[in-house]
């Protein structure tokens, strides 16, 4: 069975066929140990390709030699075979925004794709900023505070800062994220609130570097991928909000955070 790993800095994922559909599968970055038993526990003949930033480290854990090919050959790839399931018109000129760990934003024009800047805000960002701010250390949990969080406790809104008065831009874009300091002095927000913010904070940063690299590569659609949507609905949510208002499309592909591994597979 043809295996295509993707191990990240967070997260491995694996993609494998079985009677025509592709199966995925995920696991800790931090126990590398479980990837291999699980290729030796489920598979007889594995061959397998990786990717990721820790495609060296677990390729040396693996019994039998294993392929490794360069990461953002194998997400382009990997996308162009979900964007072609997905979508009726094939898009030929986009961008990707792969919100891993950190985030990396490529330019895919026809076949060929290229790195086009980048940030370190992204779902790391959210891991340690949640933690240190609200001692939450759980993803599940995490996630799962910040929908019931309200962000009017900790963002100033442009209209906050006009206070009734036209605003020369739409009042509700963010002036300033975790600026409402005299409130959250006056009431400390909630952990919940605090992650939604962390959370906005994050989206907007993200969206706000692509859409300029939008508009300087000429694209219309910006495709988003990575493990940081995972049941993450508010992350998505911003980003397509904010997407929009920067007047670009937003794609969101269905298992999109296995990009990576789908190109790993298709390159063997
Ligand atoms: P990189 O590509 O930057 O090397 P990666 O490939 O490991 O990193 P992804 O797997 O795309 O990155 O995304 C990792 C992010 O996904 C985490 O930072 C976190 O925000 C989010 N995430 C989703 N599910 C989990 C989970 N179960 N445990 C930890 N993080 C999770
Ligand atoms: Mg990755």
């Amino acid at each position: 069975t043809k295996i295509g790993i993707d191990a990240g800095g967070t997260l491995v994922k694996t993609a494998y066929r079985k009677n025509e559909t592709i199966l995925y599968q995920t696991f800790s970055s931090y126990n590398l140990g479980d990837v291999v038993s699980w290729v030796y526990e489920s598979f007889e003949n594995p061959i397998i390709c990786i990717t990721g930033g820790k495609s060296q480290l677990l390729s040396e854990k693996l019994n039998d030699s294993a392929k490794t090919v360069v990461e953002f050959e194998a997400t382009s790839r990997g996308i162009q075979l979900l964007i072609g399931e997905q979508y009726e018109s094939l898009k030929t000129n986009f961008l990707f925004v792969n919100v891993g760990t950190g985030t990396s934003i490529h330019h895919v024009n026809d076949m060929e794709q290229q790195r086009v800047g980048g940030t370190g805000i992204g779902g790391g960002t959210l891991m340690g900023l949640a933690y240190l701010l609200t001692g939450v250390e759980d993803y599940a949990r995490m996630v799962q505070l910040a929908s019931n969080g309200d962000r009017g406790n900790t963002d100033l809104k442009v209209k906050d800062i006009f206070e009734g008065a036209l605003p020369p831009i739409s009042g509700d874009l963010t002036a300033s994220n975790f600026g409402k300091r005299e409130s959250m002095i006056a009431q400390y927000p909630s952990a919940s609130d605090i992650l939604a913010a962390i959370i906005g904070m994050i989206g907007e940063v993200i969206v706000t570097v692509s859409s300029q690299m939008a508009v300087q590569y000429n694209v219309d659609s910006i495709v988003y991928i990575g493990s940081s949507f995972r049941s993450n609905p508010l992350l998505r949510e911003i980003i397509d909000d904010y997407t929009r208002i920067a007047g670009k499309e937003p794609v969101f592909l269905k298992d999109g955070e296995y990009s990576g591994a789908v190109g790993a597979l298709l390159s063997l």
